[in-house]
């Protein structure tokens, strides 16, 4: 469902611009709906007023928790069922944030990720996506919204962008605090820069050679990464805020001094963050993480050497919640 099918659901009841505006920010805010002095329904015209029930039930449908899996570090993956039984998987995640999923699947297919294993299920609606910020909400304090859970982003544009602008303006989320993560798109730069909300940008370089790049990332578009760059720091500049490079460290594949010298050539002076993040096993893809020890001087390296890098560590690893490890999966557990 979309966003603006429930804007011309409320229209077709009566609602003005600002019961429309009213009904959004309550739901995207998890706020009861006896909230305030007054309830919501106080202000709305009767024919609205009278739906409001049902309208509320719909939207609670849309995104309903099936199972919580708390971490250790403060994260908990939730297991969130869609209203036609699809599941996707929302990561609640320390310091008040949240990672979303915006596809069932996915049709990028990068190999050190068990999302993309069998391809795109399904789109989700914009709906859908603020419905799992609603759910969160109603859990816990939500400040941030990262688009970096199950599915490519650039692949439905049109929903992903619809929530982007309802979180950044009835949900109250700041611009910046709205992470928009893409393998590279060309029509991501053409219509991020766009929007009333402009989010801030992860790219997911993982290579900084073009062919390899290909093998780990399959059917992401052609863009050499001498051009992702460049386009990221055109936005990046536009925009204000640094671009964030993701980076999956695969042990032998990635990490080598080859690779740290392309990582300095591309982004020494630019606009930019390096977020090193060491991979989690997934069994049966056949990767590794680098050692620790390894790990953390790649990242001393390149900050040494002028780019600016974070070493992280995925928030909810012990519980499958971390990048790469989300799927649809059944309410017990395993993959559908
Ligand atoms: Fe898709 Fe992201 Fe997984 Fe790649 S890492 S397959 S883009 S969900």
């Amino acid at each position: 469902m979309r966003i603006l099918d429930l804007r011309l659901r409320l229209r077709a009841l009566g609602a003005s611009p600002d019961h429309e505006a009213r009904v959004l920010r309550q739901w995207v805010n998890a706020q009861p709906q006896d909230a305030g002095k007054r309830r919501l329904s106080d202000f709305l015209p009767l024919a609205l007023r009278n739906a409001l029930p049902q309208v509320t039930a719909d939207l609670a449908g849309l995104a309903t928790l099936q199972s919580e899996h708390p971490g250790e570090d403060g994260s908990a993956r939730l297991l969130v069922a869609l209203n036609d039984g699809q599941t996707v998987e929302s990561v609640l995640l320390p310091r008040d944030g949240l990672c979303v999923s915006t596809q069932v699947g996915c049709a990028v297919g990068c190999v050190f990720c068990m999302t993309g294993r069998d391809g795109l299920l399904r789109q989700v609606g914009s709906a859908e996506i603020v419905a799992q910020v609603a759910l969160a909400r109603s859990k816990r304090f939500v400040k941030k919204v990262v688009f970096m859970g199950m599915g490519e982003p650039a692949h439905n544009l049109d929903n992903v962008m619809e929530a982007i602008d309802l979180l950044g303006t009835a949900g109250g989320i700041g611009h910046k605090n709205l992470v928009f993560s893409t393998v590279g798109d060309h029509r991501v730069f053409e219509r991020l820069p766009q929007g009333p909300v402009r989010p801030a940008l992860a790219l997911s370089l993982h290579s900084t050679k073009d062919a390899l790049r290909r093998e780990l990332l399959p059917r992401a578009p052609r863009i050499a990464p001498d051009e992702l760059v460049e386009l990221g720091e055109r936005y990046a500049r536009a925009t204000g805020y640094p671009i964030q490079y993701q980076w999956t460290l695969l042990d032998g594949i990635n990490d080598g001094d080859d690779e740290i010298d392309g990582i300095v050539r591309l982004l020494k002076g630019k606009y930019a963050l390096m977020n090193m993040i060491p991979y989690n096993t997934n069994e049966g893809l056949g990767f590794a993480r680098p050692a620790p020890e390894k790990a953390a001087a790649i990242a001393r390296t390149l900050q040494s050497r002028g780019v600016l890098t974070k070493l992280r560590q995925s928030a909810g690893q012990d519980v499958e919640g971390g990048c790469g490890q989300l799927r649809a999966r059944s309410v017990d557990g395993g993959a559908v």
